[in-house]
């Protein structure tokens, strides 16, 4: 059987309620992506497994969270990548590319995943200061895939990472409100590109590594502050073009399956993780956060600050209720329909499965971690970083 060709095409941190298969108001923001998607599987309860972009990259090409890789700290080269998804295409025939813009090259180093033999394509100028004459804009940056890839011969597995480096084009500015935004449609402009120019004899994954907070529960961006694991962080739109399958995944899926995926997707409309886990730390930074996604559950633990929620992601998208927060008195109605009057409160039927479901997934967040192995250094950093000495020092130097 003939290899197929596969690219991925992956979208920094765009939000899942950017893409107009998940929110129809921002078809307008995305019609390629929107229009790709009603020819795809698309995933509708992908779980990040990270909160920052070289922690989701290096879990997703190799199938495995961070922890086992047993890095000690974040962007620890403990070498994970002698297996991973470019080793296992190259080792079915396949040769494999990444095209990156040359701003990436600190991330890449912090991924430490590719394949052995794994072609590099740099875009753009690492240090000019100014990112839109030193970047290739995300369309230009397709369209040299494209002319490049004519003189490869089949089959290949190609990684091209679109971000934002310059500044959106007037076009893009002019049809959204925000520059976020903006960014967004420029993306989406070459996605529909390169769908074009491939659909015939490709497969395509498009998805983006993690979400982006924009104040969500006071939170700002993704994993910088590491311990960010809002809605609009963790769930992330994915959607595989394969030729074949089309429809709605509605399963709960990790990401750290995308390894599996690319390398075949025939299954894809079935996949189902049974827990899905978002780690988040950020350079220098331990463990400081996890969380645990559990059939209609979402459990966030902030270790340092020992506080935790429970979310229900089913009947609560949003993540408002927080099902063990002390403030919200969990009542049921008696066999007469009546309830005793606390307020505020909720009434559900369901306290005691909740309960047990908190405390299975405590369990399992407390022991995610080997916290002996965080070396001392980078304890302390950390402890400065979160004390008013920290805070104090940076006011006087920044
Ligand atoms: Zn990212």
């Amino acid at each position: 059987m003939k290899k197929i060709n596969k690219l991925l095409i992956t979208i920094d941190g765009v939000r899942k309620d950017r893409v107009g298969i998940y929110n129809k108001r921002s078809t307008y923001i995305t019609p390629n992506l929107t229009k790709i998607a009603k020819q795809s599987v698309v995933f509708n309860d992908m779980f990040a497994c990270g909160t920052s972009t070289a922690m989701c990259f290096a879990s997703l090409f190799n199938g495995q969270y961070q922890k086992d890789f047993q890095r000690k700290n974040f962007g620890d080269n403990n070498n994970p990548y002698k297996s991973n998804i470019f080793t296992d295409l190259e080792n079915g025939g396949y040769k494999t590319f990444i095209c990156l813009n040359k701003r990436f090259e600190y991330p890449l180093k912090l991924i430490n995943t590719i394949g052995r033999n794994t072609e590099l394509w740099w875009t753009g100028e690492k240090n000019n200061k100014n990112k839109s004459i030193g970047s290739l804009r995300p369309l230009e940056q397709v369209k040299y895939i494209s002319k490049n890839l004519k003189k490869i011969k089949d089959p290949y597995f190609l990684w091209v990472h679109l971000w934002g480096f310059s500044a959106p084009k007037k076009k893009f500015t002019l049809s959204t409100s925000t520059d976020y935004d903006a960014r967004v449609k420029e993306m989406d402009e070459a996605i529909g590109y390169i769908f074009k120019q491939f659909k015939k004899n490709t497969e395509m994954f498009f998805f983006s590594d993690h979400g982006y907070a924009l104040f969500e529960k006071d939170k700002w961006a993704y994993g910088k502050d590491a311990d960010n694991l809002v809605g609009s962080v963790t769930n992330v739109p994915t959607i595989i073009y394969n030729g074949k399958n089309i429809g709605i995944n509605n399963n709960l899926v990790s990401q750290t399956n995308i390894r599996k995926l690319i390398k075949n997707s025939s299954g894809a409309l079935k996949l189902k993780s049974e827990f899905a886990y978002c780690e988040s730390r950020y350079i220098e930074e331990y463990d400081i956060a996890l969380a645990i996604r559990y059939k209609n559950f979402k459990y966030i633990i902030e270790y340092n600050k020992r506080k935790s929620q429970l979310y229900d992601v089913k009947s609560d998208p949003d993540e408002n209720i927080n099902l063990i927060s002390s403030k919200i008195n969990k009542l049921r109605r008696d066999k007469f329909g009546n309830h005793p009057e606390i307020k505020p409160y909720i009434i559900r039927y369901d306290w005691t499965q909740i309960e047990i479901t908190h405390k299975k997934l405590d369990k399992i967040a407390k022991n995610f971690y080997d916290f002996s192995l965080i070396p001392n250094k980078v304890k302390m950093k950390n402890f400065i970083k979160s004390s008013k000495v920290y805070f104090i020092y940076k006011k006087i130097f920044n």
